[in-house]
């Protein structure tokens, strides 16, 4: 409780945006790169605090925004199994693959899939249903890969094999180097995402902006997190520095979660990976290492023999890419609002609660 009225003072917040307009000199494109940073932006409107010359892009970090349809072909080809339970996060339920329809639409024709809040309920569902095979979607960034890897282990170490995982886990750092190595997409700055960075720890970040030639600030969620970590980077913007400011060390440390670290790298090993709508980043994800084969969905039920009956191959109307890459407002998508909305999406950006299109649904529709 302390935080939630702390980081919102207004005062607090009034102070920050005053020290923003006094320092910042020079327009200045900032990408935050989460999509709970977005929707915190948008709900509080931080955006429209900011001196005009300064603008916010909305990154690619909203997890299932880019799992790629492909994978959503897969998962929903198993949930079709009968002899299958499938295992997601809620958030991935309605997101429309552009050939299978949604994981909702696979449970309404008589599908297991269930939706869970800790992937180690599939550990209690294998238990029960002996004669089933639980299959987790393991998808997210660096703050998922922990409890997925978790649950690998612990079915590794009690000797299940009724349990696997379909994996499409991301990593921050590279597509933040994909980003910049598009001059059309490259920010002047970014805020990194305090939840990954408690994860991995700030140290991987001070490299990496001096890499990018970029300003990254670790940010939080709160209002005033976000402000000063606008504040942070512009200070060093403004002085031509490519550093690293953990603006939020309250939460993220140096090294990070050892324990978490040390899970991840047990189990996961860095891999190409395909995010929707920006096609294969070299070295960009985790897939399960040889070890846990015997746990891998991909493997136990192949693409080519889980009776898949289309995979997306026809670009989807949604340009959801450009509004990933900051390149496009979600506002200036012909189809915001209209053919597009949370009740009927096109895209995952309006359906995930992360979503930069379903945060300006929300917080910025015009009525
Ligand atoms: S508004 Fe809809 S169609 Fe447009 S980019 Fe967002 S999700 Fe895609």
């Amino acid at each position: 409780m302390k935080h939630l009225t702390e980081y919102s003072d207004p005062a607090r917040i009034r102070a920050l945006v005053a020290e923003i307009a006094r320092i910042s000199k020079r327009p200045a494109r900032i990408m935050e790169v989460c999509g709970g940073q977005t929707h915190a932006i948008l709900r509080h409107a931080l955006d429209t605090l900011l001196p005009p010359h300064i603008q916010l892009l909305h990154g690619p970090g909203c997890p299932v925004c880019v799992t790629p349809s492909s994978f959503l072909d897969h998962a929903i080809a198993i949930a079709r199994r009968p002899d299958t339970i499938v295992c997601t996060f809620g958030d991935l339920l309605r997101v429309p693959s552009d050939a299978s329809g949604d994981l909702y639409a696979a449970k309404a024709r008589g599908g297991d899939v269930r939706m869970i809040s800790s992937p180690l309920q599939a550990l209690e569902f294998a238990e029960k249903n002996p004669d089933k095979q639980i299959v987790h979607l393991a998808i997210g960034f660096e703050t998922t890969a922990p409890a997925n890897a978790m649950l690998a282990y612990l079915a590794k170490e009690r000797g299940f094999s009724n349990i696997s995982l379909l994996v499409s886990q991301f990593l921050v750092p590279p597509i933040l180097r994909a980003i910049c190595a598009d001059p059309e997409s490259a920010p002047d700055a970014f805020l990194a995402a305090g939840h990954v960075c408690a994860i991995t720890g700030s140290d991987p970040y001070v490299a990496l902006a001096r890499e990018l030639g970029r300003p990254i600030a670790i940010t939080g969620f709160e209002p005033a997190d976000i402000l000063l970590g606008v504040l942070d980077v512009l200070r060093l913007f403004e002085a031509g520095q490519a550093e690293m400011i953990n603006a939020y060390p309250r939460i993220v440390h140096p090294g990070g979660n050892p324990e978490a670290l040390r899970l991840m790298d047990l189990v996961f090993e860095t891999s190409d990976r395909e995010w929707r709508g920006l096609g294969t980043v070299p070295m960009s994800g985790l897939s399960l290492r040889p070890a846990y084969a015997a746990f891998d969905a991909a493997q136990k039920f192949p693409a080519d023999r889980c009776g898949i009956y289309k995979y997306s191959t026809v670009p989807s109307d949604c340009p959801a890419a450009q509004v990933l890459l900051g390149k496009m407002q979600p506002t200036d998508c012909p189809h915001f609002g209209t053919r597009c909305t949370p009740d009927h999406p096109l895209g995952a950006p309006m359906v995930s609660p992360e979503g930069p299109c379903a945060a300006f649904f929300l917080h910025r529709r015009v009525p």
